[in-house]
């Protein structure tokens, strides 16, 4: 008897779980403009019921406050009329690193192969509505970084050598190792790689003129060499241009002083954003961004 009773609570327990569908573990809307955001590192939840990721090698720190600027800006959109298309995580990432490949995610628990799934499943639903909508696109892979410089360092899957390379010699480096081959390919105006990275309307020098340090720019192309630099994680290589034509990606990696330690500076940084994005997207994807 007592077995069974057990049993029929597991079970319950178990079809909960399936029939919540993971609800609550990602949030996800579908937008009105060619532009996704990702954020996969900010969540809080643990369930007790995941392992936690402890094998060898494992980041399993959260990037602090990211999640709160994503809803931020995407709010700082909608005030303009704007929606974004947004996946973002509210797993903690001792849980699930949804920056990485499914068998990596985790350490050997395959509990959570299904939140990895549909989180996965949905940024490529929505890169495809984006696609038969508008050919083209681009999405934002936001985090945060704990390197002791403070600037935004965006990730085009350039080192911080190729970088230093391009800025010194713009030819050195092939437009289709980047996550943004397809935009250099499809640019209304003709623009080349090196204006897309440290030219007065790359997305570096948009954010280091509103107040937000960032390399690669026009004033801080490349890092050093013994710098340490983010160029972009698995989504920006999945998502973005360099294997398939169409959403070219973005990693932002958002530094902690001045930015997303005080709350009043991430209201700062999302309000400038949002505006920013804005001015990116009709700029470099003019042909394609809705008029409104
Ligand atoms: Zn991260």
């Amino acid at each position: 008897m007592f077995k069974a009773i057990f049993a029929f609570v597991s079970c319950q327990q178990s079809n909960e779980k399936i029939n919540n569908q993971w609800d609550g573990f990602v949030e996800f809307r579908k937008g009105n403009i060619p532009l996704i955001i990702v954020a996969p590192h900010g969540g809080d939840l643990k369930p007790q019921w995941i392992e936690n990721r402890d094998c060898e090698g494992s980041v399993i720190t959260k990037d602090l406050y990211t999640l709160d600027i994503a809803f931020q800006i995407e709010n700082e959109l909608n005030k303009i009329g704007y929606q974004p298309f947004i996946v973002y995580a509210k797993i903690h990432r001792i849980k699930l690193d949804l920056n990485r490949s499914l068998q990596t995610s985790h350490c050997e628990d395959d509990t959570s192969n299904e939140l990895w799934q549909l989180f996965h499943d949905q940024i490529f639903t929505f890169r495809q509505e984006i696609i038969n909508k508008y050919n083209r696109g681009l999405l934002i892979d936001m985090h945060g970084h704990g390197h002791p410089i403070q600037r935004i360092e965006l990730g085009y899957l350039l080192t911080s050598q190729k970088l230093r390379e391009l800025s010194g010699d713009e030819k050195s480096i092939q437009h289709d190792e980047t996550s943004i081959n397809s935009l250099i390919e499809n640019h209304p105006e003709n623009k080349r790689l090196s204006d897309l990275l440290f030219g007065d309307y790359s997305l570096g020098s948009l954010l280091s003129k509103n107040g937000f340090p960032t390399v690669p720019s026009s004033t801080d192309p490349a890092p050093k060499s013994d710098e340490p630099f983010f160029s972009g994680g698995t989504n920006t290589k999945n998502y973005g241009s360099k294997y398939q034509n169409g959403v070219d990606a973005i990693q932002l990696e958002l530094n902690r002083n001045g930015l997303r330690q005080d709350s009043e500076d991430r209201e700062r940084f999302s309000k400038v954003f949002a505006k920013i994005l804005i001015d990116y997207m009709k700029f470099h994807y003019s042909d394609i961004f809705p008029s409104n």
